[in-house]
């Protein structure tokens, strides 16, 4: 059978996922394809994923975005990394930053330094001591002028990131249309997707459609019945509870996510208001403990009450599939711990730019999409596992379990790794740096048994040396910044 090319796109579901996807697909193909996108006001979007990383900013860049007019839109604040509270230990606390901690060589990471720098006594200090971005979020200071700049992504108001991608999307072109799909239809001799049925009778045509229906997966789950690949064995949180409150006081430039008996809670200040949520594992926890202990650590006034939010974590076993692309929560679910659902999903879009099926569906660049699809995920997915296996906590029946739990190969041989030599590694298409993992290894309470010995190459003086001076030059760029707030107010404040 001829295949049939590609030249009508057509997008289930206008909340992050299908205006990321409508955007960038106008900005970059327009001239080649047509482009639909159908949602649901009645169903509406998750209405949570506020918090993002670095790789965000690239993307914003492929679109052409300015970013102080996303900010205003969005309601956005500076993010400069994610402070754990109580994930070692009850009561302890580090930070994961954004950009590189102190300074590594060719033959060794930093970690391998400090270590050895522990060891003669030559600094006292963290990890995180050495690292710019930590420090400066610490201070609640923020500035893109800082010298060296600062590595940093984005807090900003779901609603107000569809709405400005969407204002982005229909003056280049995007058809929006309003309604609720009934019907996915297949055609019949090629069990590819042929139309889609709305309950007003239109009948939507499409050669691509991308799955961006959220939690419901209309096309790739219920329509083509792709399998979904259950992590909860691994990751055993299956509820939340999100909740936005009044300031209480100025924004700070990280994310805090604090664990508790069984699970953790998450405050992304944005520029009007703080986004909060409780994530738990209902096998542990009630739905109205689970409220009560929300309500009970917020700092404002909520604005509404906390809304319940189910899901499974796991991802679908293909996220292409025939003529079906699925983003977003269509495509899996991994907890926003480390707030990777919008990076996944402008990676994939990403992905579906540079292997655009032109010439109708083919096998090769279908599997090469799904191939590093799983490859992101499961990536992601080790990385989360990580903050639950490695804790000192057995203080509930839930952190017991996360302790006792069989983890992935992969992951275990990376722990076993840093264990033993205090290396971590980042392969060619990972998403986390060695960094990232160095700051939640050393952070979870692993103390490695051995490192390089490069800090001993060293001639006498020149380690304490170099420590003393990554110390004095990254107090002295904090000290030219201003507070972050004062930067939001100069830079895009919201209205
Ligand atoms: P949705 O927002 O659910 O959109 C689905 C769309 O499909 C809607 O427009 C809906 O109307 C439409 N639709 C559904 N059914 C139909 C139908 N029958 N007919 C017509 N339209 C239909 N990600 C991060 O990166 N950082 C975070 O901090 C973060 N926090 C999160 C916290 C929680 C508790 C959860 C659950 C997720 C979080 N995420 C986070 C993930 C993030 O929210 C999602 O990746 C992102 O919002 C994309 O959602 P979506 O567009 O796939 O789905």
């Amino acid at each position: 059978m001829a295949r049939k090319r590609v030249e009508r796109v057509v997008i289930a579901g206008g909340g992050t996922a299908g205006w990321v996807a409508a955007a960038a697909l106008v900005k970059q193909l327009g001239p080649l394809i047509s482009i639909t996108l159908i949602e649901s006001e009645e169903i509406g979007t998750v209405g949570v994923g506020e918090s993002t990383i670095p790789t965000a900013r690239t993307f914003h860049d492929l679109l052409g975005i300015n970013e102080g007019v996303f900010m205003r839109a969005a309601q956005a604040t500076f993010k400069l990394g994610i402070a754990f509270e109580n994930w070692g230990r009850d009561g302890s606390r580090y930070f994961h930053p954004f950009g590189s901690v102190g300074r590594s060589v060719w033959m060794g990471d930093f970690q391998h330094f400090w270590l050895e720098a522990r060891r003669q006594g030559l600094t006292q200090e963290g990890y995180g001591a050495f690292s710019l971005e930590q420090q400066a979020a610490l201070a609640g200071r923020f500035s893109q002028g800082s010298k060296p700049p600062l590595a940093y992504a984005y807090h900003l108001n779901a609603t107000g990131y569809a709405a400005f991608l969407r204002s982005l999307a229909e003056p280049a072109g995007v058809r929006r249309v309003e309604g609720k799909i009934r019907k996915v239809e297949l055609a019949p001799e090629s069990g590819d997707i042929a139309a889609l049925e709305l309950e007003s009778g239109e009948r939507i045509e499409g050669d691509l459609f991308i799955d961006c229906t959220g939690f419901r997966a209309l096309l790739i789950g219920e329509a083509l019945g792709v399998p979904f690949r259950d992590w909860s064995e691994w990751i055993a949180t299956d509820r939340a509870l999100a909740v936005q409150t009044e300031s209480v006081g100025p924004p700070v430039p990280f994310t805090r996510v604090v664990a508790h008996g069984e699970g953790w809670r998450w405050q992304i200040p944005l520029q009007t208001r703080v986004g909060n949520g409780l994530v738990y594992a209902s096998d542990y926890l009630s739905e109205d403990e689970a409220v009560s202990r929300l309500l009970g650590a917020i700092d404002g006034k909520p604005l509404f009450e906390p809304r319940p939010i189910r899901y499974r974590t796991g991802m679908r076993a293909s996220t292409w599939k025939r003529n079906c692309v699925a983003l977003g929560l269509a495509s899996g679910f991994i907890e926003p711990l480390e707030s990777t659902s919008i990076h996944l999903i402008h990676v994939a879009v990403t992905r579906l730019l540079q292997l655009f099926p032109f010439a109708g569906m083919d096998d090769a660049l279908t599997a090469r999409f799904n191939a590093q699809s799983t490859h992101e995920w499961e990536g992601v997915r080790d990385f989360i596992i990580l903050h639950y296996k490695v804790s000192e906590r057995d203080d509930t029946a839930f952190w017991r379990r996360c302790r006792d739990m069989p983890i992935p190969d992969t992951l275990a041989q990376r722990i076993a790794l840093f264990r033993e030599s205090a290396a971590a590694y980042q392969g060619g298409e990972d998403l986390f740096r060695v960094d990232s993992w160095v700051s939640v290894m050393l952070g979870q309470g692993i103390t490695p048994r051995e490192w390089h010995q490069l800090g001993k190459l060293l001639k006498p003086g020149e380690l304490g040396q170099a420590f003393g001076d990554i110390r004095r030059g990254i107090a002295a760029t904090v000290a030219t910044l201003p507070t972050h707030q004062q930067y939001l107010n100069d830079y895009c404040k919201a209205r």
